[in-house]
């Protein structure tokens, strides 16, 4: 894994990946700019997202509850 200096100001860093968060860093990424992405949720993959709308709610946000919820 890639680690950074925390007085290093040329990173970006962002806390959440979802449609904003996750959009962001992959357009400053793409611009070469380096990005620290934060992400509270648990990771999901094709086989384990439920491709249900209401159903795969509980699979969206922070696990604390404060998002979807
Ligand atoms: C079932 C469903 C269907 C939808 N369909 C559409 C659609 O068809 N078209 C449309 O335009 N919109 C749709 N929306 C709405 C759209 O998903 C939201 O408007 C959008 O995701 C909001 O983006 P966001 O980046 O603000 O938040 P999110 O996408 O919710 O991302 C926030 C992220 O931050 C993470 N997070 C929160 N707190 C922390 C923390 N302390 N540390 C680290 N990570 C944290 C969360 O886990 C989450 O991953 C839908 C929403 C749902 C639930």
């Amino acid at each position: 894994m890639t680690t950074f200096n925390q007085k290093d100001d040329s990173v970006v860093v962002i806390i959440g990946s979802g449609a904003g968060g996750g959009t962001l860093a992959n357009e400053l990424c793409q611009k070469g700019i380096k990005v620290v992405l934060f992400e509270a949720g648990a990771r999901q993959s094709t086989e384990t997202f439920i491709q249900d709308e209401w159903k795969s709610f509980q699979q969206f946000g922070h696990p604390a509850g404060r998002v979807y919820r």
